[in-house]
């Protein structure tokens, strides 16, 4: 997977270090000499990741790295600070900044490679939900989503059978989150997909492979978008490049600094809330687009998703599929009488009671206006038939209340009835046949229910 890199460094050399080593993988390198430059170049080329020295003259590396995730052009692209100092210092004010993980010169090369392999791949899953939910902006469908999101509270799963280890961390998550410790991976496991928001493993545990728990934590279509924080030992290299090779997120070095652990939690978090938010407008999105706003019944568009299939199957020998086509008689009357929002709370009304005539199988749809039509699968017409009627008089038999009207209303409806008849029938005729029923209804004084046979 390549991925584009932007290079920031003043040092001619070591930029063109970098350089090398990553062109050699075939990833695109743009570089920029100081900070300014590098605001610049990120928010007009979007970079899949930045390489952000600290030592800079002007604008060090922290500044730069705070007015990146201050700008929504740039803040979800992950930063990686390259520190000539390994101190704590540094990397508390880096995170601080809102940098995304570190990297300490001279740069080991699997080190480099495996975190910008592990980030770029985040940063895909971000953009992809960010784009989605640009392209669902412009359908109208989503009302905007949630700005401002809080990095605390969040429940953290602590798999680690190191007890006096698992307590220091849990303590120092308790103070903003809801830590819980395991000690064993099943159990661990089982947490994880209950609900978590992140999963803090012991890649060094004594009891158990923490990194064979984060392989099937990140195999579970349930699990796989959780967050996971391993907790290597400081001169275990190779376990860290096999977590980051799993997939795990970022790696927290033992001895444990707690205000690393928290500075770190607190990113993790912020990326997770971040997808959620987008994964919930994702999911909005797609249930607006198959539901009526105004009923909550399923729109039409919806219902010619379903219908085909359901027709076909009955045609080739399955069960029948019988169609209800039901129009509110006299409704521009109500309309004109009472005005247009009486006419919306009757029209809720009678979603209300259809949906609650039909069974959890038949698609009720709001077809249009004040038309609605259910599809009912393995219903034959005599069952549709009796279905009608029984909904017939649940409309005509109790007047509709509705907040603006003074006296409950009386409403009645004209229901078409059709069902599947022959190898060559269609959705489209079978619709029609109903429609034909209620054009028949109508004309014969309305508040009954009729059949037209093919
Ligand atoms: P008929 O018995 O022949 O069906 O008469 P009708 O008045 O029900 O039928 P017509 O098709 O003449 O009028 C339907 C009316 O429904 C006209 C339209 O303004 C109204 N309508 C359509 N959609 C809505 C809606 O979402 N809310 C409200 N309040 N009215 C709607
Ligand atoms: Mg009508
Ligand atoms: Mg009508």
């Amino acid at each position: 997977m390549s991925a584009r890199v932007l290079v920031v460094d003043d040092i001619e050399a070591n930029v063109r270090l970098l350089q090398a080593k990553l062109e050699v993988e075939y990833y695109e390198v743009l570089t920029a000499p100081d900070g300014l430059i590098a605001l610049e170049k990120a928010a007009l080329d979007q970079p899949d990741i930045i390489l952000l020295d600290v030592m800079m003259p002007q604008m060090d590396g922290f500044e730069v790295c705070r007015r990146l995730k201050s700008n929504a052009v740039t803040q979800h692209i992950p930063v990686v600070l390259v520190t000539a100092l390994d101190g704590r210092r540094d990397r508390l004010t880096g995170l601080e900044a809102g940098a995304d993980d570190f990297l300490t010169k001279p740069i080991d090369d699997v080190a480099l490679f495996a975190r910008v392999r592990s980030l770029t791949r985040l940063k895909r899953v971000i953009d992809e939900l960010r784009q989605r939910e640009a392209s669902g902006r412009r359908l109208g469908v989503i009302e905007g989503s949630a700005a401002r999101l809080s990095a605390s509270g969040a429940r953290i799963i602590v798999a680690d059978d190191l007890a006096h280890q698992a307590e220091r961390i849990s303590g120092e998550l308790a103070l903003d989150h809801r830590p819980v410790i395991e000690t064993d991976p099943e159990k661990a496991l089982l947490a994880v997909r209950a609900r978590a928001d992140l999963l803090i493993v012991n890649a060094a545990s004594k009891g158990f492979d923490g990194l064979r728990l984060a392989a099937q934590v990140r195999s579970d279509e349930a699990t796989r978008h959780i967050p996971i924080l391993a907790v290597v030992d400081q001169d275990d290299r190779p376990r860290s490049v096999k977590a980051l090779e799993i997939g795990i997120n970022d790696i927290l070095s033992r001895p444990i600094d707690p205000e690393e652990l928290a500075a770190r939690v607190k990113t993790l978090i912020r990326q997770k809330r971040y997808s959620d938010v987008l994964r919930n407008t994702l999911d909005t999105s797609l249930e607006l687009a198959v539901t009526d706003p105004l009923t909550g019944l399923h729109n039409r568009r919806y219902m010619n998703t379903q219908v085909g299939a359901l027709v076909q199957r009955a045609v080739q020998g399955g069960d029948p599929v019988a169609a209800l086509l039901v129009d509110l008689d006299h409704f521009k009357r109500i309309n004109d009488t009472f005005g247009h929002d009486v006419g919306d709370e009757v029209l809720k009304e009678f979603a209300v009671r259809l949906a609650t005539n039909v069974r959890g199988i038949d698609l009720a749809c709001r077809y249009g206006g004040e038309e609605f039509v259910v599809i009912m699968p393995g219903t034959a017409l005599k069952d549709a038939l009796r279905i009608a009627e029984r909904l017939r008089l649940h409309v005509a038999g109790s007047p509709f209340r509705a907040p603006g009207l003074a006296e409950p209303l009386s409403v009645t409806i004209s229901v078409g009835v059709a069902c599947t008849e022959g190898p060559t029938d269609t959705p489209d005729a079978l619709l029609k046949r109903a429609d034909e029923a209620v054009y028949e209804a109508k004309a014969h004084g309305r508040n009954q229910v009729v059949t037209r046979a093919a």
